[in-house]
Order: structure tokens, then sequence, then C-alpha cells
């Protein structure tokens, strides 16, 4: 039923291979910009397909590129395979139980993101191949999505610049056509200077940084009642100034993490946030220097091409989910609440069912409660035509970077969620290079969307990728 179509028959020839791909990268979870281990994974199988392979995209260690087929249009398929910290968890059992060693975990489940995303690449490369037909697809490896913002400096560097339609997804509890719905964000670092003295003997001549900082944060909470509801800002303090009480604190640090809707109200919001932070150091006679560290942008939605891959999920539908894939999928929701579970259909705007894994395909019109978080596709979505694709790969109700969404990275259901989705991806790609009005509607839908605001990379120019940077 699933292999009517020539290209779908290439993602089945091939599909244990990326079986194994998957659960290799799940075994050995690598942190944003550290996963040498899951690239070299990657680049064999590139190798074994016979693409030719760029390392090092964008001077990014762990970021690759493997491109086949001659001429005609550039279709790029987009991989993940970083993991979190704190997520490790035992496979394929439902209930709490991290694996010793490091504690990172793929609780994003991007071993399944990389691996089919990689399948979709090489089948689209047989199908060139054997139909004869001018273009190219490449496999785009690109690391540190969780909180990197690598895909931001990949489209800076321009590995994007000759690409004319990007196809990606995410695992999920649903299948759906993605929802181009997220935040664009910055974190940008404050630091305060003031001048240290002792606190009790001549606290007149101390100007305290530490308190720059809470005057700020001040500042920043009266701002929140008065910026777009679906904005959002968080900080932490990387530097309190010392652990002394009677030291006036002469320096202290505060990292800002600021999301709004559109990449034009994200600038806005940061000069508002800066002013703050002036008016704090004017206030106690402190300097400060404000630093952005990384940023993404929101994601544009393109018509044409989500239309095109939802006639693709209608060819196909759901993944074939079997008795024992639902049975441990119902263990799993034994562990989450009815709020979880709730949220995860309020989220795809279709009524709560009983079944614990999705046995159906969203509706395109489904009256969707968007995310809220952001992701750095955000970025690829205002340079190429873009469209995303969720497969369920997991029960319903299971929350995004949880102990629970690792322990389902290597289930059966997970790989037929996998391996589905990368018919869908490849046959989008079918699509874009046998429609030939395809790529020309998708760009010009991109370009009434970026008409008003044309595409300003949210990271300034002098700051590269954080290459040694914490996971967040
Ligand atoms: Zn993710």
């Amino acid at each position: 039923m699933d292999n009517t179509e020539e290209i779908w028959r290439l993602v089945d020839a091939r599909k244990d291979a990326f079986e194994g791909l998957s659960d290799r990268i799940w075994g050995m979870p690598e942190l944003q910009y550290a996963e040498k281990r899951s690239v070299a994974e990657h680049i064999k199988e590139l190798e074994r397909e016979g693409f030719r392979i760029t390392r090092e995209l964008a001077g990014i260690p762990t970021a690759v590129m493997g491109e086949a087929g001659e001429g005609g249009p550039v279709i790029a398929i987009l991989g993940e395979y970083d993991a979190l910290p704190g997520l490790s968890q035992e496979a394929g059992v439902a209930e709490h139980r991290p694996l010793p060693g490091a504690g990172a975990g793929h609780g994003c489940g991007h071993n399944l993101l990389g691996s089919a995303s990689l399948l979709a690449a090489a089948a689209l490369k047989d199908w060139l191949a054997r139909n004869k037909v001018k273009g190219r697809v490449r496999y785009y490896g690109c690391p540190a999505e969780e909180g990197g913002a690598a895909k931001a400096f990949m489209v800076r560097s321009g590995a994007f610049a000759d690409v004319d339609i990007a196809i990606t997804w995410h695992p999920s509890a649903f299948c759906e056509v993605a929802d181009a719905v997220s935040l664009a964000n910055t974190r940008v670092d404050f630091s305060f200077t003031g001048r240290a003295s002792h606190a009790a003997a001549a606290p007149h001549l101390g100007r305290s940084a530490l308190d720059a900082v809470e005057l700020m944060n001040v500042g920043v909470n009266y701002m929140r009642e008065h910026m777009p509801s679906d904005a959002r800002i968080h900080y932490a303090l990387l530097d309190a100034g010392g652990i002394a009480p009677n030291v006036v604190q002469a320096t202290a640090k505060v990292r800002y993490l600021i999301r709004a809707r559109e990449l034009p109200e994200l600038t806005r919001l940061i000069a508002r946030v800066k002013k703050i932070a002036e008016g704090a150091a004017l206030m106690t006679e402190t300097k400060v220097d404000a630093k952005v560290i990384s940023g993404v942008s929101n994601l544009l939605g393109n018509a044409p091409l989500e239309q095109a891959m939802f006639e693709c999920w209608e060819r196909l539908g759901p993944p074939a989910f079997d008795e024992t894939d639902r049975a441990f999928a119902r263990k799993i929701q034994g562990t989450l609440s009815d709020e979880d579970i709730a949220t995860a259909y309020r989220r795809v705007g279709v009524p709560k069912g009983g079944a614990p894994l999705c046995d159906a395909v969203v509706p395109m019109g489904a009256k969707r409660t968007p995310m809220v978080g952001s992701t750095d596709v955000g970025d690829v979505s205002w340079m190429v035509p873009t469209v995303q694709a969720h497969c369920s790969t997991y029960a319903i109700g299971t929350p995004g970077h949880s102990w629970q969404l690792t322990a389902q990275g290597k289930t059966p259901a997970a790989k037929k969620g996998m391996v589905h989705v990368a018919k869908i991806m490849a046959a989008t790609g079918v699509q874009a290079l046998t429609d030939t009005t395809l790529i020309p509607r998708a760009k010009a839908d991109l370009a009434a969307r970026t008409k008003d605001h044309p595409y300003v990379c949210p990271i300034p120019e002098d700051i590269g990728p954080p290459l040694d940077m914490a996971a967040d």
C-alpha cells in the first residue's frame, strides 16, 4: 500500500541501513557543536551512497553537506543530530531510568530526524539517476539546533545561496504538514562594570554592577506588561559579581533570551531591553556592554510547498502502527497527565481521541494552537522556500525534551514514522522536480512574504558560531 510509487520503493529498499543509523546516533548522544561521532556516522552513509561531500560546512566542524545529481533545480533536505543534556534514558521502558554516564539523551528525537532526512535524500538521488532527470539533491547535516542556531550561521555563510527549495521534518505525535509558526529569538549578554570597594568602610566609593543587573531585571519586568502578548523574555544570571557581600560587586553579567513572533518585532524588543540596561547603568553609575550571542528567525510558511506536501500525505496516509506499537505507547501515556494529552490535541486542533498513536493525517485547515518555541529552520525559511513535515513517532501527549521522548527513540513505531516521513519528504522532492510550476510558485510566495521586511540575519557579522556554548 505504501509502495505504489517508485520513490517510496526506493526509500524502503534502504530503510534497514538508516534505521541502523538512527539507533547508532541514539546511542551516542552529543550536545550542540560537539556532534563529532554523529556527523562521522552521517558522513559514512553519505560516502556509501556516493554523495559528493562538503565537510565542515560554513566552518562548523560538525556540519556536513552531501550532493548528488547534475544541473537543474537544487532540492535541500535538512537533518539534525544533536542531543540534550540531562535526558539520558533507557530505551523501550515506560519508567524513568537514566543510563549511567554523562547524562545526555535524544530527548527531541534528532537521531530519527537526521536519519530520515538522509534516507529521503538517498532515495531522491536514485530517483534522479533512474529517471535521468536534471536536478540536484542535497542533504544538509545541521548541528546544534538546540540553542546553537547553527542554521542561522550556515545561512549567513551562503551555504543555502543556490538552493531552490528546502524540505525538513520533526518527530511528533501527529502526522501533518507543520504549521509554520515559531518565534524569532536572540540571546544577548549584558555585562555591567562598576567599582569595587569595602561595603561597610567605604560604601560611597563603590558602584555596584549587581545592583545594575537587579534594576535591569525590575525594569524588564515592568516592560513585560507593555509588549506583544506572544513575545517572551527570559533571563539567567551568568555572573553575580562574586560571593562576598562585604565587597561591592564590580562586575555582573546577565543573559537575556528574547523571543518575538517576527523578526521586526524582535528587533524592536531588543532595542527596548537595551534601553533598560542603559537606564540601569545610568542609575548605578556603572557601564554596560551588550553582546549578542546567537539568534534565530521566525519560520515563514510556503503555501505552494505546503499544498504539495499535503498531497503526498493524502496519497500515502499515516504510518501503519500495530497493536504492539499501541500497547507500548499506552504505557508511556500512563506516565503522562491528562493535561499533557489534552494539550497535544489542542496544539494540532483535532478533537481528543482514544488512540495512543496518531492514525490519521491532520487536515490542512485544522485550528491549531501554535507552538511558542523557536527553531533555526526559521532562518533557512527566509532565504529559501521551506516546508516541514511532522510525523508520528511517539505517544500522543509526550512532552518535548522529556525522558519519555528519549525512551521512545528506538521503538518499532519510531522507525515506522521515520521511514514513512522519508517517503513524504522524498515524494515532495519528486513533485518539485516534475511539476515545473511548483518551484516558481514557491519562490513567488516567499518573495511576497519578505517584500516589506527582507531577511536580516539576527546575529551580528562579528559573532561566530558559539562552538563552546553549553546547551540550553
Ligand atoms: Zn528538535
